[in-house]
């Protein structure tokens, strides 16, 4: 729930989110709908649900507090479904809700696996983890050499149990680095090996969105769906861009316009005086800004809105919780008329890439943020 009481309005199509996964699911094996940091700030439940009509029994979250929201929300909605926690166990306190909500935490370090062995055998009771490894991104999981070791302290603490295996790609939305991700697909291949030979024979997956699209042979019996489900196309701007053609946006967000108003020729508009009238204009001032997770940084970048259908320039500074846009070629624009800031109809609809790409970052964190708005869902 958002704590902003703003004017801004994230407006989320669950039944694109549905016709995504099924897109995902047509490559042919089991899609985990990875719906960590409140599904990509399009609402950790309502996605949630709306996977689950469409068959998906498995959900990657962050944070082991996601996890335990999220089985509580489940539980209460009648739905069986299995819980990872990417993130694993980082304080104490993240162990016990473990065997309590039936999470299954990636584990990636011995320190977390002998926490959960010394818990499991304090318990009696066993638990399922996903084994997570690092084979390029160097940020989390065991690697290649931890193997001999991972294997034998395996056997000595059966109560804690494998269910899965895990690595993630860095570069599979980037067709110049095919050579990386082989690499990758190689090194997680060989500690597959090393865990079957053990008598371990493990669910992986390795495909996140793009290594879904672009990677069939990197499949295995399950991948590791995101951005894909909220409509991006992880191939925006580069050469593999088809790819991601089929999917369907399902954020969009609007806000009111407070004011509209004449600037004259040569009067500078916002803090700074940064924008100034090269002909007479008229502006529309427009209820977002940075507190709205409208982000300063689209400040004087050639960044569009959309109001009365029509595409029009951002100017002048983003101020707290004010932007203001050239209307000069709207008709009849006024206080109380939306201004669309991502989204929008047809073809002058405003693409989460494009908004990027004013922004400076990518359609992941352009819905992480403004999905902290208000949401309803249409
Ligand atoms: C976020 C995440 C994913 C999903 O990646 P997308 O690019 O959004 O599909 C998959 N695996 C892990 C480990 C992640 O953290």
């Amino acid at each position: 729930m958002s704590i902003l009481h703003n004017k801004v309005e994230v407006r989320v199509r669950l039944s694109a989110i549905r016709a995504n996964y099924r897109l995902l699911c047509g490559f042919g094996s089991r899609v985990i709908g990875v719906i960590k940091a409140d599904a990509y700030g399009h609402g950790l439940f309502e996605v949630a649900q709306a996977l689950a009509q469409e068959g998906c029994d498995t959900f990657a979250i962050g944070t082991v507090e996601e996890g335990v929201a999220l089985r509580q929300h489940l539980r209460e909605a009648g739905i069986k479904a299995r819980i990872i926690a990417l993130l694993g166990p980082i304080d104490p306190e993240d162990y016990p809700p473990l065997w309590e909500h039936e999470i299954i935490p990636f584990v990636g370090s011995f320190r977390q696996l002998e926490t959960l062995a010394g818990q499991a055998a304090r318990a009696g009771k066993g638990l399922p983890v996903a084994l997570k490894f690092d084979t390029g991104m160097a940020r989390l999981g065991f690697v290649a050499e931890d193997m001999p070791r991972l294997i034998e302290r395996l056997r000595e603490a059966p109560l804690v149990r494998p269910v899965m295996v895990s690595s993630h790609l860095a570069t599979a939305d980037d067709p110049d680095a095919v050579g990386v991700v082989m690499g990758q697909a190689g090194k997680f291949e060989d500690m597959l090996s090393a865990l079957d030979e053990a008598g371990f024979a493990l669910e992986a997956n390795l495909a996140n969105s793009a290594g879904i699209l672009a990677h069939q042979m990197l499949h295995h019996q399950s991948q590791r769906g995101g951005i894909a489900l909220y409509g991006a196309n992880p191939f925006a701007g580069t050469a593999w861009e088809h790819l991601g053609r089929g999917l369907v946006p399902a954020m969009e967000v609007r806000t009111k316009i407070v004011a509209v108003h004449a600037l004259k020729k040569g009067q500078s508009i916002s803090y700074g005086g940064s924008y100034t009238a090269e002909r007479d204009m008229r502006v529309a001032i427009v209820a977002a800004g940075y507190a709205d997770a409208y982000s300063r940084g689209l400040s004087g970048k050639a960044a569009q809105m959309l109001v009365g259908g029509r595409r029009v320039p951002q100017v002048g500074r983003v101020c707290m919780q004010l932007c203001a846009c050239d209307v000069s070629e709207v008709p009849d624009v006024r206080p109380g008329d939306w201004a669309v800031l991502l989204g929008g109809s047809g073809a002058l609809a405003i693409s989460a890439e494009e908004l990027a790409s004013w922004w400076g970052t990518i359609s992941y964190e352009i819905f992480c943020l403004l999905g902290m708005n208000r949401r309803v869902y249409v």
